[in-house]
């Protein structure tokens, strides 16, 4: 019996998770949970499945939770449940740069992390691998591009790696002309055509911010340059990724858009089980397409490449950049194409590229204030 610890447990990473854990009840016992505002979901959770560590970010609905259930006591910050709670399996599934921190915590505790949070990777991931192989733990992705590719290369360790393909959805505007990307709005960028995910992930999307973070992702996950790694529209998100190796071969990795397969897989690993989860019927899936990636329309894409190569801190300068212009979007303060405008600016100034996990801290803390300033002059 494995202990989970699932952080972000009420998202749409965490439902799947505890999805997957309702049916391999024999094989996984939910230890801790956190949750940002949403205490009437995390109300059932605790029901549902016992969890004795718990920990609420928003003052306020903790506060809310806290009168109603005075018995229960919770967590003073999402480090504490990390550090206080006795667990096998970290399943990171938090929004953004939050994730990060936890992972650390985990990781220098000597615990597997199935990782769902790709900003782990983006803001820190040459501090993280590092502090992964030093303390033998191994980080398993969720993310079904990440998940794809990982089990690829698991079952063809002695070849030699060509180039690794991601395959994107292309959000929904892969199709739309470059000259009414001025006037695209929330709601038509919130319509994700093949994913049903939160409203952060679903504008990263749209952007095609999410491939490129998915790109830094990878180069750290798989040790591979950032030149090996292409990208490519396959609208059906059928094939969640392709590997290619030196012989010409190339193997892609099939499913249905569901993701409790990932994550089945990232709490079974090394081992599979047989899935109770809806399997993919080819015949109603017979075409499978693939388009270039049009540059010019997606320039944050481009962006994550220029700022993955620097290295150091461009990475969490991106990141922080991003995740304050997104909330700026849906709250309708800034337009969606400037989102890309703001952002390259900031990742184009110069950056100090000593790395550390306080460099990183004390990075995104000074970036999200320079964001917010700029947005403010608008
Ligand atoms: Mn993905």
């Amino acid at each position: 019996m494995k202990k989970i610890l699932l952080l972000g447990s009420t998202g749409s990473i965490g439902i799947n998770t505890l999805s997957v854990l309702r049916e391999f009840k024999n094989d996984f016992s939910l230890v801790g949970v956190s949750t940002n505002t949403n205490i009437d979901i995390l109300s059932d959770i605790i029901d549902e499945f016992k969890v004795q560590n718990i920990f609420i970010a928003d003052e306020n609905k903790k506060e809310e939770f806290q009168s109603k259930n005075k018995k229960i006591k919770l967590h003073d910050s999402l480090i504490d449940l990390v550090e206080n709670t006795d667990f096998d399996i970290l399943v990171n599934a938090l929004v953004g740069y939050s994730g990060f921190l936890p992972t650390v915590h985990a990781i220098k505790r000597k615990k597997t992390i199935a990782l769902a949070n790709k900003e782990t990777l983006v803001v820190g991931g040459e501090v993280i691998m590092p502090l992964a192989k030093e303390n033998n733990v191994d980080i398993i992705p969720i993310d079904s591009e990440h998940s794809a590719i990982f089990q690829i290369i698991n079952n063809f360790k002695n070849i030699e790696l060509r180039r690794i393909i991601l395959t994107a959805s292309g959000g929904p505007f892969y199709k739309t002309p470059i000259e009414e990307f001025e006037n695209i709005t929330i709601e038509n960028a919130l319509k994700h055509p093949t994913w049903s995910m939160g409203k952060k992930i679903t504008i990263d999307s749209a952007t095609m911010m999410n491939k490129g973070f998915e790109v830094i992702e990878a180069h750290h996950l798989f040790n591979i340059e950032y030149d090996k790694i292409d990208t490519i529209i396959h609208p059906q998100s059928i094939i969640h990724s392709m590997v290619e190796f030196i012989d010409g071969e190339i193997y892609a990795q099939m499913g249905v858009n569901d993701m409790r397969l990932p994550i089945q897989h990232a709490l079974t690993h090394p081992h599979s089980k047989n899935t109770p989860f809806e399997r993919l019927n080819l015949l109603s899936h017979n075409t499978l397409n693939f388009f270039e990636v049009e540059k010019i329309k997606f320039p944050m894409l481009m962006l994550a490449y220029e700022c993955g190569k620097k290295g150091g801190l461009y990475p969490c300068v991106l990141n922080a950049a991003n995740e304050i212009c997104v909330d700026a979007f849906l709250n309708k303060k800034i337009s969606f194409t400037d989102i890309s405008k703001i952002v390259g600016n900031i990742c184009r100034d110069e950056h100090n590229k000593n790395l550390s996990i306080d460099s990183i801290i004390e990075c995104d803390k000074s970036i999200r204030e320079i964001t917010l300033k700029v947005i403010e002059n608008i």
